[in-house]
């Protein structure tokens, strides 16, 4: 398994700074699956080749595969490719042997190290699951040239066609830092079998690694995908970090991500003896469930629907003869295709559902014509001075008879442990409303838009400080 890394800015040897490495050295270093060797074929004023080459040791990689083994054959564990190509084992060694130069640090070389300079990484076998497009849409958005070839299985059989390896030559003028950073976290994400499980330090690695290049990548998605080992929960919780990042408007204020938000959330145990605590979320759900039966709508549109939780349980109503979902992430919409298994829905329904992307912001004619609406959670992630949009919107143009409308109560905040003062519990809320703040919006929509509306809580009420989640119920008595 091998690396190069060839540089020709003159004095070209200076690699040997960057990399901290002595060109005129052979060295060893141990690692716990095998060795890694750093050598320089070539080591000229003008071209200068640092080569990082890795000998594995296939029973130790056994060993440590162990609790990673459970799918695959015995046989699968001792013959691999493993020794063989590059993966994530080598951007292991690449953090070890070369860890101060990916993060910039140059004891003798500083200025260079923070200088964008001709490179060129060479990897003579590389794995590529998804081919050469997926191979470029990696490395060209970022700015490299990308060299590929693409191996036979075997060449003295040049018929049996071929491997899923190519050997890959990557130039870019950038600094040594990105180079490495960016082969570590796409290495494995080509190779897409990580040598060990993902978990919450893997996701914190990936982002602190992607940082400046990762949130605006095309291929973002999979690359998360991929790398966290579609770990659903993790690339979820990455995903909506590096949008938070993104996000141009995002509120000055660092607060609380979405895994807080649900752990403050399922502090709630409003549990009777005996019986699981509900987390807020279900609790939310079976309330809104409850509200559209006593409504009798035949029609119920979700909007911000997010990832069709809602939409699922409404799915199991059979008084509902027509459910839409709508809300502008792709994404949340993919993951509520997924969710009601709209692929594997009989004809009649799939007829009963559908999902659309839009924006709640902006008139749309597929809005209209349902008997209720559901905004879940939904108000507090629009800027405060879109509301009148969003108002308009469903109020004057949609008009459903019936419109449950929900957000957090923020007074109720002072009971979640671990929720600092003034702080709001998810870092896209926008805003939080007090009950009377939000009483107040939502008797002024009502007045403005010919609806009556009455207020309710949702989830263990505190005497003082209200229920968790407040719901606003619109009536308009069917007048449209
Ligand atoms: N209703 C869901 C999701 C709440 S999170 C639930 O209760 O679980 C808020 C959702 O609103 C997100 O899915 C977000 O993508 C969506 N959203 C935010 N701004 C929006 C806009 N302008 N138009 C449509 N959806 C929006």
């Amino acid at each position: 398994m091998l690396l190069t890394i060839t540089t020709t800015q003159s004095p070209a040897t200076d690699l040997g700074y960057l990399l901290a490495k002595h060109p005129g050295r052979a060295q060893r270093f141990s690692l716990s699956f095998g060795a890694a060797h750093v050598v320089y074929p070539v080591a000229q004023d003008d071209r200068c080749t640092a080569a990082l080459i890795l000998d594995l040791d296939p029973i130790e990689l056994v060993r440590g595969r162990q609790s990673d083994s459970g799918s695959e054959g015995l046989l699968d564990q001792y013959v691999n490719d493993r020794p063989y190509v590059a993966s994530s084992l080598l951007c292991t060694a690449i953090s070890r042997v070369f860890g101060g130069a990916m993060n910039g640090v140059s004891r003798d070389r500083p200025e260079l190290a923070a200088t964008a300079i001709p490179l060129e990484a060479h990897l003579p076998v590389l794995p590529c699951r998804g081919g050469e497009p997926f191979l470029r849409g990696l490395f060209e958005p970022l700015g490299y040239e990308v060299v590929a070839e693409r191996l036979p299985l075997d060449e003295r059989f040049p018929e049996w066609g071929n491997s899923v390896y190519f050997a890959v030559t990557l130039r870019r003028v950038c600094r040594l830092s990105e180079l490495l950073t960016q082969l570590y976290v796409l290495l494995p994400v080509l190779d897409d079998d990580k040598h060990y499980w993902v978990g919450v330090d893997e996701l914190e690695k990936l982002l602190a690694k992607g940082a400046g290049w990762l949130d605006g990548h095309p291929a973002r998605d999979r690359i998360v995908e991929r790398y966290l080992k579609r770990d659903k929960r993790l690339v979820r919780q990455a995903i909506s970090r590096l949008e938070a990042e993104e996000a141009p408007d995002a509120p000055a204020l660092e607060v609380a991500s979405e895994e807080d938000e649900h752990r403050l959330e399922s502090q709630l145990a409003a549990a009777a003896p005996g019986e699981k605590p509900k987390r807020l979320n279900d609790l939310r759900t079976e309330a809104l469930v409850a509200e559209v039966r006593q409504r009798r709508a035949r029609s119920v549109i979700d909007v911000g629907c997010g990832d069709g939780k809602l939409l699922a349980a409404l799915l199991k109503e059979r008084t509902i003869d027509r459910l839409a979902g709508t809300d502008v992430s792709w994404r949340s919409l993919d993951v509520a295709a997924r969710r009601l298994r709209l692929d594997t829905l009989s004809e009649s329904q799939r007829e009963r559902v559908s999902l659309f992307q839009s924006s709640l912001t902006y008139r749309d004619a597929r809005f209209a014509g349902f008997d209720l609406a559901c905004a879940v959670e939904v108000v507090e992630h629009l800027d405060a001075e879109r509301l009148p949009a969003f108002e308009h919107v469903l109020f004057a143009e949609a008009r459903p008879a019936t419109v449950l409308l929900t957000t957090p109560n923020r007074e109720y905040n002072a009971l979640f442990e671990g929720l600092p003062e003034g702080r709001m519990r998810h870092k896209d809320h926008r805003f939080e409303w007090s009950r009377a703040e939000f009483e107040a919006w939502a008797s002024g929509v009502a007045e403005r838009h010919g609806y009556s509306v009455t207020f309710t809580g949702i989830g263990a009420a505190d005497p003082g400080l209200g229920a968790p989640t407040q719901m606003a119920v619109f009536t308009n008595g069917g007048a449209s």
